[in-house]
C-alpha cells in the first residue's frame, strides 16, 4: 500500500497540547476574572470579516494592511474576505451594527485567535490570541488609566515582573496635522537619510517614519520635530491628569515620545507595556484611545479607548519567570477490574460528577496492578478500587494517592458502602487544602 503524505500545520500556526493547558487555562481564567472585576463583559466576532473592514479600520499604510493579511476572495459568491489580524475593528463594528451604545458606553473584552502573515519566529506567529479590552463612548482620561491599572493588576496576577509601561500622548487631530506638516517639511529636508519604507510612508503615514528600527536613521528620527510641543492646552491636560492618576496608583511609566500610532481617528493616549526578557519582540501589550474610529465605520462619533495583549509572549514571559501551573487530570481515578464491577464504577463515578467532583473511570481493561498506575500518573488524590468482591457486596474501597494532611480521615485504604463513597470522598476534600499536599 502506498504511504500517505502526513499532512502538516501551516506555517506560523501552533497547536496547543494537553501538556501545555494547564498555563492556558491559568491565563484564560485570570483575564476573564482581572476583567470580569473592572465591569468589563465577554464579547465574540467572527474570524472572518470583510477585507474593507480592515483597510478602513486599520488603515491602508500600516504594516498590518499592507503586507500581513490573510485576504481572499470567497470563490463561491465573490465576497472579499480577510482573516482578522486584530479585533478592535470587529467588535466596534459588531457596536455599531448592533447599536450597542445606544443608552450607555460599554465595557467589552475578548480572547481569540487572530491572524497575520509575519515571519515566524519566538513570539512570533501567524495565528496568536489576543486578550484584549475595549472601553466604548468614554472620553477619558479616567478610564484610560483604569485600563492601565487592570493591565498592571494582570501582570501581577500572572507572576510577570519587571515589565515598562512607556506612555504617549497624540493629541488631537489639528494638533497632529500641524506635526504631519512639520514632519513632512523635516523628512523632505533630509531625503538621502530615508530607507525605502520611510520615503513610501512620508506622505502617506509620516509619523509612522518616527517608529523605525532601521539603526542607520536613529539619529535623524531622534532630531525630528516633536508631536508633544505641537499640543494644545487640553490635550496637555489630559495627559497630565492621566499622570496623575498612574501615580496616584503606584503604576511607573515613562514618556516616550516615539511611541505613536499612523492614523488618524487615533487620539491621546498611546502605551505600550515592553520586556527585555523576550528578545526583539519585547511588546507584550499595546494599547491607546481611538476617538475617530467608530465614525470612520460608519457609526455615531464615540470616544474609545482599548488594549490587546499576546498571549503566546505572555505565557513566554510567565514561563521566565518560573510560572509552570500544574493540573491534575482528575480528583478521583476509578480501577474497576471483574465481572459487573463497570457498572458500579460508573455509576460512583457519576455521582462524584454530580458533587462537583472531576472524576476518570479507567478506560478499557487492564490488570489492577496496571490500573493502579494510571492512577497514580493521573495526579488524582483518591484511587475509587471496585473489584468482584466489592461489586458483589455493594461496596467500594477509598485509596488516599497521595499524604493527606491529619485532620483527614483516610489514613489509609477504607471499603464503604458504595452509595456512600462519593458523598464521604467529597466531604475530605472539603477539609483538604489542596496547597498542603
Ligand atoms: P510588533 O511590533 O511586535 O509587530 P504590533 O505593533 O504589530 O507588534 P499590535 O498590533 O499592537 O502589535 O498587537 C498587540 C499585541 O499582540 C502585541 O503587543 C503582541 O504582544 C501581540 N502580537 C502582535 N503580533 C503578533 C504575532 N505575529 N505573534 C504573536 N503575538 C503578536
Ligand atoms: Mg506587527
Amino acid at each position: 500500500m502506498a504511504s500517505k503524505a502526513k499532512i502538516k500545520a501551516v506555517t506560523g500556526m501552533n497547536d496547543m497540547l494537553p501538556g501545555d493547558s494547564a498555563i492556558w487555562t491559568f491565563f484564560e481564567d485570570t483575564v476573564r476574572d482581572v476583567a470580569t472585576s473592572y465591569g468589563y463583559r465577554p464579547m465574540r466576532t467572527p474570524v472572518l470579516e470583510p477585507t474593507a473592514l480592515f483597510t478602513h479600520g486599520i488603515g491602508e499604510a500600516t504594516d498590518v494592511v499592507e503586507k500581513e493579511m490573510y485576504s481572499f476572495e470567497d470563490s463561491l459568491n465573490g465576497e472579499k474576505l480577510s482573516l482578522r489580524p486584530e479585533n478592535t475593528a470587529g467588535i466596534v463594528r459588531a457596536a455599531i451594527e448592533h447599536n450597542l451604545l445606544y443608552d450607555a458606553p460599554r465595557r467589552v473584552w475578548y480572547f481569540g485567535p487572530m491572524f497575520r502573515h509575519e515571519r515566524p519566529q519566538r513570539g512570533r506567529y501567524r495565528q496568536f490570541y489576543q486578550f484584549g479590552c475595549e472601553a466604548l463612548g468614554f472620553a477619558g482620561p479616567d478610564v484610560d488609566a483604569e485600563l492601565i491599572l487592570m493591565t498592571s493588576r494582570l501582570w501581577k496576577e500572572l507572576g510577570i515582573r519587571e515589565v515598562k509601561l512607556e506612555l504617549n500622548t497624540l493629541g488631537e487631530p489639528a494638533e497632529r496635522a500641524a506635526h504631519r506638516e512639520a514632519l513632512i517639511k523635516y523628512f523632505e529636508a533630509h531625503l538621502d537619510a530615508l530607507n525605502e519604507t520611510a520615503r513610501h510612508r512620508l506622505y502617506l503615514n509620516p509619523l509612522r517614519i518616527l517608529d523605525t528600527k532601521d539603526p542607520d536613521m536613529q539619529q535623524l528620527v531622534e532630531a525630528a520635530p516633536r508631536l508633544i510641543d505641537y499640543l494644545g492646552e487640553g490635550s496637555r491636560a489630559f495627559l497630565a491628569s492621566l499622570e496623575r492618576q498612574l501615580e496616584r496608583a503606584g503604576v511607573d511609566y515613562v514618556i516616550n515620545p516615539r511611541l505613536v500610532r499612523g492614523l488618524d481617528y487615533y487620539s491621546h493616549t498611546v502605551f505600550e507595556w515592553t520586556t527585555d526578557r523576550l528578545g526583539s519582540q519585547a511588546t507584550i501589550c499595546g494599547g491607546g484611545r481611538y476617538d475617530g474610529l467608530m465614525e470612520i465605520l460608519g457609526g455615531k462619533p464615540a470616544p474609545c479607548v482599548g488594549f490587546a495583549m499576546g498571549a503566546e509572549r505572555v505565557l513566554e514571559l510567565m514561563k521566565e519567570f518560573g510560572v509552570h501551573p500544574t493540573e491534575p487530570d482528575c480528583t478521583v481515578y476509578v480501577v474497576h477490574c471483574g465481572e459487573g464491577t463497570l457498572d458500579p464504577a460508573v455509576e460512583v463515578a457519576e455521582e462524584l460528577r454530580d458533587l462537583g467532583v472531576a472524576t476518570i473511570v479507567h478506560g478499557g481493561e487492564a490488570s489492577m496492578k496496571s490500573q493502579m498506575k494510571k492512577a497514580d500518573a493521573s495526579g488524582a488524590l483518591f484511587a475509587l478500587i471496585v473489584g468482584e468482591s466489592e461489586a458483589a457486596a455493594g461496596q467500594v474501597s477509598i485509596k488516599p494517592l497521595r499524604e493527606l494532611p491529619e485532620k483527614t480521615a483516610f489514613s489509609g485504604q477504607k471499603t464503604v458502602p458504595a452509595e456512600e463513597a462519593a458523598r464521604m470522598i467529597f466531604d475530605e476534600i472539603l477539609v483538604i487544602d489542596t496547597k498542603d499536599l
